[in-house]
């Protein structure tokens, strides 16, 4: 009987764990994992913040899923140590865990820069459920937020944040929101609409320090100017996972190398998901790490799959706002592309040679998927 490792219960691991299920019936499979909560969705933590869902509502997998699939799931577990030579990985209590065949689906953390007052008290980035409940513990009876980073998870946290009552200012370090996502007229109908539902923002601005001694009192601007804050979220970014992979002494760039198979320079050691990144690219996106993990749970069960890269694709998750984005948006207008716009709609299209590499639907998203399905990555 083999003994597959699945080291995280994000998207990438779970999603290996039912591959693996899929092809071998009879082999133990365990995941184990930090946090305390089963396989959920990131993607609506910043519903959880706001309120709108509780934790029950954004787990993928409850305990039934792992008995049929007979998963052995390990939860609050820190693995600190791998020894790839007898195949047995540590926990920081002690216990042991070997394996046959292993994945490393470690994920990734918030970036935080290091900006002076970084570290005082009520200063937070989204990354888990337990960060989301220090945040709505943190978020009782203030009034003022600041989101440090203007980027999707940025916009979407803050508006939990003002959906539970507080006045939020955004400092983006570009001159416009969504600087991956939109062009700048894209990025202006936004700004106004966000305007106006109540979001303060400070573009092309630099955060200098975070003022408080115990918690947080303020944000200053390189400006000079000071931002009234009771509690600061920074959204700056994520990186990789690699401490276990720098032990075991697999290959590491930004993220852990891994070929098309999703495999480390390592034997029997697989990646997949924000940790890995294949011929040099990583976008740290849901879709990419569930077929990274797909094509890794494969391979690791003795079947034969490659990753194909897929195109990168968005939706901003805002009430109200209907924004989704893909693919090579031609910020500088350098290529060929189709504008549409109104008041209240900006649609572009962008082609090269003929065909369409990517696009921004912004008020209107009727057709994104199919524009999406016909963009080659
Ligand atoms: C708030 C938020 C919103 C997002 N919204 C979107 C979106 O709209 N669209 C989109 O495409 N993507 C979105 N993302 C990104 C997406 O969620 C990630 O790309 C995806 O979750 C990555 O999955 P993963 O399985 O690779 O890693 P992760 O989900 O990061 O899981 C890795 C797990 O491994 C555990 N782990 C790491 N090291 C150890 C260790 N040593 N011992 C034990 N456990 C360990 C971690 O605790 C973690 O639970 C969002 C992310 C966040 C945080």
């Amino acid at each position: 009987m083999k003994r597959y490792l699945i080291i995280g219960n994000g998207v990438a691991g779970t999603t290996a764990a039912q591959s693996i299920r899929e092809l071998d019936r009879d082999g133990a499979v365990t995941i184990v994992t930090e946090e305390s909560v089963p396989f959920y969705s990131r993607i609506k933590l910043p519903d959880y913040v706001a309120g709108s869902q509780d934790v029950d509502d954004i787990i993928i997998r409850k305990d039934k899923w792992y008995k049929d699939q007979d998963v052995e799931l390990n939860l609050d577990v820190v693995i600190d140590d791998i020894d790839p030579e007898l195949k047995v990985a540590v926990d920081r209590n002690g216990k042991s865990y070997p394996y046959d065949t292993l994945l490393l689906a470690t994920g990734s953390y918030s970036f935080i820069p290091p900006i002076e007052g970084s570290g005082t008290g009520n200063v937070f980035a989204l990354k888990t459920v337990a960060d989301a409940d220090r945040i709505i513990q943190a978020s009782e009876g203030i009034k003022n937020a600041t989101v440090i980073g203007g980027g999707l998870l940025g916009l979407e946290a803050g508006n939990a944040l003002l959906k539970r009552g507080i006045t939020v200012s955004v400092v983006e370090f570009f001159d416009r929101l969504l600087p991956r996502q939109l062009d700048t007229e894209g990025a202006a109908l936004l700004q106004k609409m966000m305007e106006d539902m109540g979001f303060v923002f400070h573009l092309g601005a630099k955060t200098e320090k975070i003022l408080g001694a115990e918690k947080v009192q303020g944000v200053q601007l390189d400006s000079g100017s000071v931002i009234d804050s009771d509690l600061v979220l920074f959204s700056t970014g994520v990186r990789s996972r690699l401490e276990l992979a720098e032990k075991l002494g697999v290959e590491t760039d930004k993220s852990i190398v891994v070929n098309a198979s999703m495999e480390t320079s390592g034997k029997g050691i697989y990646a997949a998901g924000d940790a890995a990144q294949v011929e040099d690219l990583n976008f740290c996106i849901w879709p990419e790490a569930q077929e990274q993990g797909r094509v890794a749970g494969i391979n690791m069960a003795g079947g034969k799959e490659s990753f194909k890269r897929i195109v990168p694709s968005n939706r901003l998750k805002v009430a109200g706002i209907n924004l989704a984005s893909a693919g090579d948006i031609d910020q500088d207008n350098k290529l060929e592309h189709e504008v549409e716009k109104t008041e209240t709609v900006y649609k572009k299209i962008v082609k090269k040679d003929g065909a369409v590499v990517g696009c921004i639907m912004l008020g209107n998203t009727n057709g994104f998927s199919d524009i999406v399905k016909t963009m080659k990555a």
